[in-house]
C-alpha cells in the first residue's frame, strides 16, 4: 500500500478564469496535475487549453451539468432517459472529439437535496433519508450509456456529502470504474464537521473521530479499488461563470485587488484550521484507495494572478500530512514570498 494523496490540483468555473496561460503555468509550478474546468458547453479554445495543460503535465477534467440544478425527478425514468440523450449529444459532438482526460458531472439532488420538479413523495421521503439510492439510479442509467458508447472515458461523479450521507451505504452500487468527487463536505452545526466548508469561521469547533472516521468510509466506499477524490472548499471568491476561458486584456491587478479581501480572510482561517486538516489529510494518505485526488475550489480566485499563501499552506499540507502545522507553515514559505509574485 503507498502512502500518501496522488494527485493535487484545482476546480473551478471556467468562464471565471481569466488568463488561463499563467492560471496553468502557476499549476505547475506548484506542482498540481488535475484541473476540474467547469462549463455549460466546451469552450471554443478546449484544444489549444488542452495541448498547454498536456505539455505541462496537467489533466483536465472537463465539468458540465448532468441535471444539476435543473428541474428533474430523480425517481423518473423519462427524466433519466432525457439527460442520458443531451449528455450522449454533448459528449459525442463537443468532448469527444477532444479526445478528453476526463469529464466530471453533477446530477440534481445531492446539493439541492430533494428538489424534485413534480414534488413527488419518493424524492421527498429522500431527501429526509438521504437521495444516494436515487441518485446511484438516475445517474448510473447515464453512466451506463456514456460508457458503453465510449468505453475508456474517465469519468467523475461530483456528489454533495449533505444530500447522501444519510444513505451512504448505496453509494457502494455505483460503477466502481467511476471517480466519485466528494463535494460541499458539510461544515460546522450540521451532520460532520469537516474543515473547509463554504461558510467558514475560524472559531468553529474541530473536527471529531466521527470527521475521520467518515473520511476513512469516503476513501474506502467501494473497497480498496476506490477512486476517491475531495473538492476541498474555503476559497471561494465568487460564483462561477460558464463563459469561455479568457486570454485578454484584463487587469488582473485590478480583479485581484477585488477579491484579496477574502483571501486575507483565509489566511487566518487555514493556519487556525490546519491542524484539524492534517488530521483528514493522514486519513486519505493513509487509506489503500486505488486513487486519491484532492482539489481546492478556487472559484474566481485570481489564481493566474498569484498563486495565493492559503492554497499554498493547504497544498504543502497535502503533500506530507504527517506533520505539525508549524512545519508545514515553515514550509510553505510564508505569506510574503507568494504574495510578491506578480
Ligand atoms: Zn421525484
Amino acid at each position: 500500500m503507498k502512502e500518501g494523496i496522488d494527485h493535487l490540483g484545482l476546480w473551478t468555473w471556467g468562464g471565471r478564469v481569466f488568463n488561463w496561460q499563467r492560471y496553468l503555468d502557476h499549476m505547475s509550478r506548484s506542482g498540481l496535475d488535475r484541473v476540474v474546468l467547469w462549463h455549460s458547453k466546451v469552450p471554443a479554445n478546449a484544444r489549444a487549453i488542452l495541448d498547454y495543460a498536456h505539455r505541462l503535465g496537467i489533466r483536465v477534467w472537463w465539468g458540465f451539468n448532468w441535471s444539476w440544478n435543473s428541474p428533474v425527478c430523480l425517481n423518473r425514468e423519462a427524466d433519466a432517459a432525457e439527460w442520458r440523450d443531451k449528455v450522449l449529444k454533448i459528449i459525442d459532438d463537443e468532448y469527444a472529439p477532444l479526445g478528453p482526460d476526463g469529464i466530471c458531472f453533477q446530477v440534481g439532488g445531492t446539493e439541492f437535496g430533494g428538489a424534485c420538479r413534480l414534488h413527488c413523495e419518493t424524492c421527498r421521503k429522500a431527501a429526509e433519508e438521504g437521495v444516494g439510492p436515487l441518485f446511484v439510479k438516475f445517474a448510473g442509467h447515464i453512466i451506463e450509456a456514456v460508457r458503453k458508447a465510449h468505453p475508456g472515458l474517465y469519468l467523475s461523479a461530483g456528489v454533495h456529502l449533505g444530500g447522501v450521507h444519510r444513505s451512504f451505504e448505496s453509494l457502494k452500487s455505483l460503477d466502481p470504474g467511476v471517480n466519485i468527487m466528494w463535494e460541499d463536505l458539510p461544515g460546522p452545526g450540521r451532520h460532520i464537521e469537516v474543515p473547509f466548508a463554504y461558510d467558514w469561521d475560524p472559531d468553529e469547533s474541530a473536527v471529531t473521530p466521527a470527521t475521520l472516521d467518515m473520511v476513512e468510509r469516503m476513501c474506502s466506499l467501494r473497497g480498496d479499488a476506490e477512486d476517491v477524490a475531495f473538492v476541498i472548499k474555503g476559497f471561494p471568491c465568487h460564483w462561477g461563470g460558464h463563459d469561455p476561458m479568457l486570454l485578454e486584456e484584463f487587469d488582473l491587478k485590478a480583479l485581484a485587488g477585488v477579491y484579496q479581501g477574502k483571501w486575507d480572510q483565509a489566511v487566518r482561517y487555514c493556519e487556525k484550521r490546519l491542524a484539524d486538516a492534517l488530521a483528514v489529510f493522514r486519513v486519505i494518505a493513509r487509506s489503500p484507495a486505488r486513487s486519491k485526488t484532492v482539489l481546492l475550489l478556487v472559484e474566481h480566485g485570481l489564481w493566474e494572478y498569484r498563486r495565493y499563501y492559503p492554497a499554498m499552506l493547504i497544498f504543502e499540507a497535502l503533500r506530507n500530512p504527517f506533520r505539525e502545522p508549524g512545519e508545514v507553515i515553515a514550509a510553505a514559505g510564508g505569506i510574503e514570498t507568494l504574495q510578491g509574485e506578480p
